[in-house]
């Protein structure tokens, strides 16, 4: 049998990111990003045999992009796709797996958008779109939530009234699901350990940011919450704050819930703290250079993470090894030594050089010899997209 391919769909509410995924092939054979949809600006980009290209879409939306992005495909496939995955941030309590994509499955979907406003129905628009001009072809959606419904009771649920959760879904529900399993499972390979048999703390740094306990191939805990904004510190998420901040704003500023939620989504973070930039490489080279703000926000954003490992660790029965992984994690020897120096108790040593050495998509143990492993794991969601296409395809 000939080797499948699988486009992977990931839509926002202005933009599809896309990737062609063959099962055998370690690179992408076409990849790409159509942004400023539905807008004068709307620009496909793409990336095929290492030559790029992009063609304006003018005011195209999705479907426009994806009707461009089709002769791309074909041409790369030679006519041969054998399914499309599609992205989707939140499965509700509904999808604890990958799903075919049908009539009562698109319901159940659509069911969950309360719970992610912004997101859910951006990634509707986009299967809508993909089924239209793919009717044919198998399309399976895969949810950033699912892997996070193995959490135990207690660490799902929030210390409110029962009936907040019971009738309208106030639980923990986690996010970056895909990632966490993915450098998991190649964390297991890395190590040379059973995976059905292994402990894992990750950690997915990226634009957004979130720890996971990993036991036995299941998420037994992870630091995002009812939305992504519970956790870490992010590029410009806050993360954790007192529960009453909400009130002391709105009683002593006078400042709305939209005005909040805006500040604690997209001016907080690692550029509310810096008051810089939200970019990790620009705050590392503002901090060489002695930026007061780059260095707290670098120091905060470290100290969290620490606190939120060790906090994950209450879900482990031995550690097997602690996993980097997201542009932050892959490409910040920086970022990864602050934080295991404030994990000694942890008994966790990093190897200066080995820490050096894994960027820019190198993966390896960072740990220094005789502690606990560290690895640095790249993230590939597309491919675990891909992968759970094909495993539902065959099913
Ligand atoms: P997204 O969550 O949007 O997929 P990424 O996983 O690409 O984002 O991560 C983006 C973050 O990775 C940014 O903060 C970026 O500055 C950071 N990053 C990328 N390369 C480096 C590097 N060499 N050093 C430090 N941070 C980096």
């Amino acid at each position: 049998m000939p080797s499948r391919n699988i486009l992977v769909i990931n839509c926002g509410s202005s933009s599809i990111k896309f990737a062609l995924v063959n099962e055998e092939q370690p690179d992408f054979i076409l990849s790409g990003l159509a942004e400023r949809l539905a807008s004068p600006e709307a620009v496909l980009h793409w990336q095929h045999n290492g030559e790029k290209d992009s063609l304006l879409l003018q005011g195209g939306d999705h479907r426009t992009a994806l009707q461009h992005l089709l002769p791309l495909v074909q041409n790369a496939t030679g006519g041969q796709l054998h399914g499309i995955g599609h992205r989707v941030v939140h499965g509700g309590e509904h999808f604890t797996a990958a799903c075919r994509i049908d009539t009562v499955s698109l319901l159940a979907i659509r069911a969950t958008s309360p719970l992610a406003p912004l997101h859910n129905p951006a990634n509707l628009q986009g299967i809508e779109a993909a089924l239209k001009l793919f009717p044919e072809l198998p399309q399976v959606a895969v949810f950033d939530t699912a892997f996070h419904q193995s959490l135990p009771e207690h660490a799902y649920r929030y210390a409110v009234p029962e009936q907040l959760y019971r009738e309208h879904g106030v639980r923990r529900y986690g996010f970056h699901g895909t990632s966490h399993r993915y450098v998991s499972q190649r964390a297991a390979e890395m190590a040379g350990v059973p995976y059905a048999a292994s402990s894992w703390l990750s950690a997915h740094l990226g634009n957004g940011c979130s720890t996971c306990a990993i036991v036995d191939g299941q998420s037994r805990d992870t630091s995002m919450g009812l939305t992504p904004l519970e956790g870490l510190v992010m590029g410009t998420r806050s993360g954790d704050v007192d529960p009453n901040l909400h009130g002391h704003l709105a009683r002593t500023l006078g400042w709305s819930l939209e005005q909040i939620d805006a500040m604690l989504n997209k001016d907080s973070g690692l550029l509310g703290l810096s008051g810089l930039s939200n970019d990790m490489r620009s705050l590392e080279q503002a901090r060489e250079q002695g930026h007061a703000g780059a260095t707290l926000a670098i120091e905060v954003f470290c100290y969290r993470l620490a606190k939120s490992l060790a906090a994950m660790s209450c879900a482990l029965p031995q550690l097997d090894g602690l996993i980097f992984t997201g542009g932050i994690g892959e490409n910040s020897p920086l970022i990864r030594s602050k934080t295991v120096e404030h994990l000694k108790l942890f008994n966790l040593t990093l190897d200066a050089q080995a820490n050096a050495r894994c960027i820019r998509g190198v993966a390896g143990a960072i740990g220094a010899e005789g502690h606990p492993r560290v690895l640095v794991v790249p993230t590939n969601e597309e491919r675990q997209i891909a992968l759970d296409t094909l495993a539902l395809l065959t099913a």
